[in-house]
């Protein structure tokens, strides 16, 4: 990964990548701690800073088919949760546009 700007955030509780530290989000676009990822448990944010998003892929899950987009790290690139393009199930609706990070990819910066 090239340097690119990187977002710093403030708050009460931030979120960063564990292998780099680079800020991902605060806890207030925290949706939702009850959510599972690939290892283990997961959470679901309104908005998350300095992620790339890849290509769209459907992902068959518990809750139905959904369209995803895996998210990197800016800077060093790990796969960090997934974006929530489109919901097939109509009450999965409220997920799109959302993103899920990784617990165990998350560390406290603050
Ligand atoms: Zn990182």
């Amino acid at each position: 990964m090239g340097m690119r700007y990187r977002d710093y955030l403030v708050g009460a509780r931030i979120y960063g990548c564990s292998t780099c530290k680079t800020h991902l989000a605060t806890i207030h676009s925290m949706l939702s701690r009850a959510f599972n990822g690939q290892h283990g448990r997961a959470y679901l944010f309104e908005g998350v800073v300095n992620v790339i998003e890849g290509e769209p892929s459907e992902r068959q899950m518990t809750t139905g088919n959904h369209t995803v987009r895996d998210i990197y790290c800016v800077k060093c690139g790990t796969i960090l949760g997934w974006k929530y393009d489109f919901a097939y199930d109509v009450s999965q609706k409220y997920k799109e546009g959302k993103y899920i990070l990784e617990r165990n990819l998350l560390v406290d910066v603050q």
